[in-house]
């Protein structure tokens, strides 16, 4: 399928906007591709350790490791000393690591409870804008020529006009609001 340009009223250099951005033998420039992505999904995953915990964790393994070498090359014979201080020679080597490794999970757990609860889960009448606007984006092409968006008709729901050419800033903006006349409370009804 390929659609005229609103603005050159050519199709050569039509294509559709998910078809454009996924084509890496022409890849678009940086601000275009960002204003042409998909409505953004849920989001990320919580996000990994922090550096100063992983340098304390790192610094427990190096002592550790100092501490395990130091016990094999000095085979002490401690058979001639009282109990105690023999699990404290060998013990020893490991309390600095440990306690690294102590300051590490408080620090994470410091850090962790500071940081502003994430926002709850998307309510079902986000989720359902959400899909919308997907709808709607997926509708939408991209004249390379113009470097100009437009949807054609019937593109974005059967009997729905034909934009006009959309400068590439305000594509975002039109998905939402052709969203809301497409599918919202005050569309027409039409079936499909
Ligand atoms: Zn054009």
């Amino acid at each position: 399928m390929s659609a005229p340009c609103p603005q050159c009223a050519a199709p050569d250099q039509s294509v559709a906007v998910s078809q454009a951005l996924a084509d890496t033998t022409r890849p678009l420039a940086g601000p275009t591709r960002a204003l042409l992505a998909p409505p953004p999904g849920p989001r990320p995953a919580e996000e990994g350790l922090s550096g100063a915990a992983i340098s304390l964790s790192v610094l427990a393994a190096v002592f550790g490791l100092l501490g395990i070498l130091s016990l094999v090359r000095n085979r002490t014979d401690l058979a001639g000393y009282d109990p105690a201080y023999r699990v404290g020679y060998l013990v020893g080597p490991f309390v600095l690591p440990l306690f690294l490794l102590a300051i590490a999970a408080i620090v994470e757990v410091v850090k962790r409870s500071r940081r502003p609860a994430a926002p709850a889960a998307a309510s079902p009448e986000e989720e359902a804008r959400r899909q919308l606007h997907t709808r709607v984006w997926q509708a939408g092409w991209l004249c390379r020529r113009c470097q100009v968006a437009f949807f054609p008709e019937a593109s974005i729901r059967p009997g729905f006009p034909a934009s006009p050419a959309i400068p590439v800033e305000q594509f975002p903006l039109w998905v939402m609001t052709a969203a809301e006349r497409a599918f919202g409370a005050d569309a027409p009804a039409v079936a499909d």
